[in-house]
């Protein structure tokens, strides 16, 4: 029998195989979407918030009827002591209006994303597992699946993290655990209200909360709050590196910053409604693999492609999606799938302005790993002490507690503050200067 090729086989449809799929679907190419789920969204895990200004580009005006909990007015750092904290936080209204992001429940919004996807002319293949690739003369030319074979002119890989077939296309190596953290998560169902209430909210506008201290337990860490409609997202990341060396595991880090004092009253008697946990690549843009083969480019999560300075990862993964699918449609036009033509999809990487952040923060999560108890604990707990210090009225003169403060820092740190000094210094430079 004569073999079928359809255009494009896109293995996984999470934000970025969602993305290269519509963009595809839009030019008018043949695209397959196998999804292992029962539907697409039923096997992701995530924090919450998406940023709106990528997702405009995918999906324009997607707020007039994607399911969006709530649009993000303000963002909260808290810096946690041990039964103490400090927290800072940015609000702006405007922000609702300009929608810079928004929550949503992965089970509804990549159900909805796939819709459009079908609407513009893709077909999903739900609850379908693709096991292996087909090479043939050096070229991926399709997937096989647990029932059937697809053949492809072009396969795109967005598998997520873990990539089975990203290794098997020769693309990645097993990742190593220095580059991966682990992220635990639990969804609290609250009344609205309530929520509305605890987070100083009205109508659809939600909070955002990051966390760093104590209950991460000196390991690399943030935790997050999220608010949706009727519940709150509660969850941590962890080095798994940090978490191979410590008896703690992270539903106790979990337990931990669900307990502390300035935390709790903001989930109290709320019912819990899922548990879930999944791996993040945090590894950056020095971990980066090889994004193109002979007939095969790999995207999003699989491509390990996460900005974890700022919480984006979503949107990576549209936005690789929809190059990697630019760059199909660039290939389709020549009828050549080979490697030279893809590496066009590095091009447009390199140009985009993930990679450009990716390559500012190349040294920030090396840098927060060798100072990790200075950044995790020591200079959190001290802001919050200072803080303690300049609001307590206690008969004590100001000045004394002021030199009492800094004589405190000089005592623990000693001469390792001039090696913390040039750290920032120099973090700051690689940040600053290319
Ligand atoms: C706890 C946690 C919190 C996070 N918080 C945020 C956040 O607030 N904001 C943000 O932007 N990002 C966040 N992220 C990161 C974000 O979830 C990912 O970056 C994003 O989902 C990556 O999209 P993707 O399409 O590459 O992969 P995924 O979303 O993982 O999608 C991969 C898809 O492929 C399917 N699949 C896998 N293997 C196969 C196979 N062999 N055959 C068929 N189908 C397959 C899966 O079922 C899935 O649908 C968070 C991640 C975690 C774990």
């Amino acid at each position: 029998m004569e073999r079928e090729y359809v255009d494009v086989v896109i293995v996984g449809a999470g934000p970025a195989g969602i993305a290269a799929a519509i963009t595809l679907a839009r030019a008018g190419k043949e695209v397959v979407v196998i999804e292992r789920g029962s539907f697409p969204g039923s096997k992701n895990v995530f924090g919450g918030a998406i940023y709106s200004k990528p997702t405009e580009e995918i999906f324009p005006e997607f707020w007039k009827t994607a399911p969006v909990e709530r649009f993000n007015i303000e963002h909260k750092f808290a810096f946690l002591g041990e039964n103490y904290g400090t927290v800072l936080g940015y609000k702006n209204e405007e922000h609702a209006e300009k929608f810079n992001s928004f929550t949503v429940i992965r089970s509804k919004w990549d159900r909805w994303c796939a819709q459009q996807a079908e609407q513009a002319g893709a077909y999903i293949v739900n609850e379908t597992m693709v096991t292996d690739l087909i090479e043939e003369d050096g070229q991926i030319v399709g997937i096989k699946t647990e029932l059937e074979d697809f053949y492809a002119r072009l396969i795109i890989i967005a598998d997520g993290v873990n990539s089975i077939l990203a290794r098997k296309a020769g693309l990645r190596n097993d990742f190593e655990s220095k580059d991966i953290a682990l992220g635990v998560k639990e969804v609290i169902k609250l009344p609205k209200e309530t929520i509305e209430d605890r987070f100083n909210l009205e109508g659809n506008s939600g909070s955002i909360y990051t966390i760093l201290g104590n209950p991460m337990n000196n390991m690399v860490g943030l935790g997050f709050i999220y608010t949706n409609l009727d519940s709150v997202v509660i969850g941590i990341g962890v080095s798994l590196d940090d978490l191979s060396d410590s008896e703690k595991k992270t539903y106790d880090l979990l337990n931990e910053l669900k307990k502390h004092p300035t935390i709790r009253s903001l989930i109290k008697g709320g019912e819990l409604l899922e548990y879930s946990a999944h791996l993040i690549p945090e590894g950056g843009y020095k971990c980066i693999p090889k994004l193109y083969g002979n007939g095969v480019m790999v995207v999003g999560d699989a491509a390990m492609l996460v900005n974890n300075v700022h919480w984006e990862g979503t949107n990576l993964a549209m936005q690789s999606g929809k190059l990697a699918a630019e760059t199909a449609i660039a290939a389709l036009k020549k009828n050549d799938f080979s490697e030279n033509t893809l590496s066009l999809y590095k091009k447009k990487i390199d140009e985009s302005f993930m990679m450009k952040d990716l390559k500012t923060y190349r040294n920030v999560m090396s840098f927060i790993k060798n100072n990790k108890k200075i950044i995790t604990d020591f200079y959190p707990a001290k802001a919050s002490e200072f803080l303690n210090q300049f609001i307590t009225i206690d008969g004590i003169p100001k000045r004394k507690k002021y030199f009492s403060f800094i004589s405190s820092i000089l005592k623990e740190r000693k001469l390792s503050i001039i090696k913390d000094i040039l750290a920032f210094t120099n973090i700051g430079r690689s940040i600053l200067l290319k």
